[in-house]
């Protein structure tokens, strides 16, 4: 990647411009062959002081930046606020309405920083645990959960008000967990905060799981999907009616599969409505509807109600009982094309799986069309990642001969914090019902037979998937290892 861009990174990462910002700032860069900060002044994108904080960093070395990164990310600013709150406060840690709920109380934007401080880690969850010295902050990035700071432990109270208010939770209470939700305006947008509050020893818990609709990066390529199985799934999304499953634990990426197979037909013409837990992204034309149980709006009623909306494709967030399955199964038998997802480990077995939870293997056979089984693994960071030398052991593992092939493995710079990873990746297999496969499962046949079978049809198990992705240099054996809880 060349320089400028990534400096173009750093200024978004600052908030001190927008990403269509940089986007219009290159296309005009290109033509005036100007350097990107004098750009960006000349737009009015960014004042002359932001341009000299900006010539700061280009010019500093590596590490510099790395530290300039890091101290304007959090010490300085928030340590003022962490000193302005705790004075506010009460020893027994009460607090008033007016520090909780004012644009200009320390406390509130001292919660403002810590929430934006991870949407710029692009965090996935935010976790404030209570412990024995103090606050601890740690953000979920890539599947893997970071240290982020510690706060005094009389903070901690303050914090959870402020969090319940934000969330519309009973700020009284803070013997039994409660939910809550928020809406959270950043750059031009707005976030999603689900807010859970937990009582453990030391205080309450709290978990923030942070939905950016607008930044969700889909399409099946961005995945990570294989040229060659997107033009398969492509076929299958195409199909008037039947059933496309996605399985996998949480958090391995299942929702933006199913959103990009929705976006490849995501035409006026077709009616696409949506039953989500919650909607974790806006899909333009479609209508998308959140569970609500505690209004009674489940998965099954919901799905009853959408067949009497005239639906062409219906997804269904998650086949949780035997209810909705064969709501969802039925659906896809009366014309309509269902997407769902199940919680299983492996495409094969969600036969089993949908057998166990009471369906009619007939009904199985005939509407489901594909399975796809997936996980994510960490990417390699591609500004640092570095060759792995040719003496190691898992070029034989992986069949390569490190005179004429390089694999590579995680180092870390300030592009990726470090970590040595950014972003992730898909590992997948995916099923696909063949007349063959149809007629095993009709007649009860083992899941090992149907596997065997399904090998010499062309499906390809999960790992080897993942250890293609090695091969690429995409990811490493370690992750694939830890994702696939296989050892190579
Ligand atoms: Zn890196």
């Amino acid at each position: 990647m060349p320089p400028k861009k990534r400096i173009g990174d750093i200024m978004i990462d600052q908030g001190l411009i927008t990403q269509e910002q940089l986007d219009i700032a290159i296309l005009e860069q290109k033509k005036s062959g100007e350097l990107l900060g004098s750009v960006l002044f000349s737009l009015g994108f960014i004042s002359q002081k932001d341009l000299f904080k900006l010539l700061t960093i280009s010019s500093a070395s590596q590490e510099e930046s790395e530290l300039n990164k890091y101290n304007a990310a959090i010490p300085q600013e928030i340590e003022n606020l962490v000193k302005q709150s705790s004075s506010l406060f009460q020893r027994d840690g009460s607090v008033g309405k007016k520090e909780l709920d004012s644009a200009h109380s320390p406390l509130v934007n001292l919660v403002e920083k810590i929430i934006i401080d991870g949407i710029q880690r692009t965090a996935t969850d935010i976790h404030i645990n209570p412990d024995v010295k103090g606050v601890r902050i740690r953000y979920r990035v890539d599947g893997v959960l970071q240290h982020s700071m510690f706060l005094p432990t009389e903070l901690l109270n303050p914090i959870v008000s402020r969090f319940k208010i934000m969330g519309q939770m009973n700020i009284a209470e803070s013997r039994i967990p409660q939910d809550g939700s928020a809406e959270f305006p950043y750059k031009n947008r707005k976030l999603d905060l689900r807010i859970s509050t937990f009582p453990i020893l030391g205080g309450e818990n709290i978990v923030i799981r942070v939905l950016d609709k607008g930044q969700l990066r889909i399409g099946l390529e961005n995945l990570g999907f294989f040229e060659e199985d997107i033009e398969k799934l492509n076929a299958s999304i195409q199909l008037p009616f039947g059933m496309i499953l996605v399985t996998g634990p949480t958090g391995s990426g299942k929702t933006t599969t199913l959103y990009s197979c929705l976006s490849i037909i995501n035409t006026v013409s077709r009616n696409i409505i949506t039953l989500e837990d919650p909607v974790e992204y806006q899909l333009p034309l479609a209508r998308q509807c959140q569970v609500n149980v505690k209004a009674g709006l489940t998965f099954a009623s919901g799905l009853k109600s959408i067949l009497r909306q005239d639906p062409d494709v219906i997804l269904v967030g998650e086949m949780r009982d035997a209810e909705t399955a064969e709501l969802a199964i039925r659906a896809s038998l009366t014309g309509h094309l269902v997407f769902s997802t199940i919680h299983t480990n492996d495409a094969i077995s969600t036969i089993a799986r949908i057998i166990d939870i009471g369906i009619d293997p007939f009904l199985i056979s005939t509407t489901i069309d594909s399975i796809i089984a997936q996980r994510l693994v960490r990417s390699l960071c591609e500004e640092c990642k570095e060759p792995v030398p040719p003496f190691s052991p898992n070029y034989a593992k992986l069949g390569m001969d490190p005179s004429n092939s390089t694999l590579y493995r995680a180092k870390g710079c300030s592009a990726c914090d470090n970590s040595g990873f950014k972003g992730r990746n898909v590992i997948y297999e995916i099923l696909k019902i063949t007349p063959k496969i149809r007629e095993m499962i009709n007649t009860r046949a083992s899941l090992e037979d149907i596997r065997i079978h399904a090998i010499t049809e062309g499906f390809r198990e999960m790992h080897l998937i993942a250890l293609e992705k090695v091969r690429l240099g995409i990811t490493t054996l370690d992750e694939v290892s830890h994702a696939t809880r296989m050892t190579f």
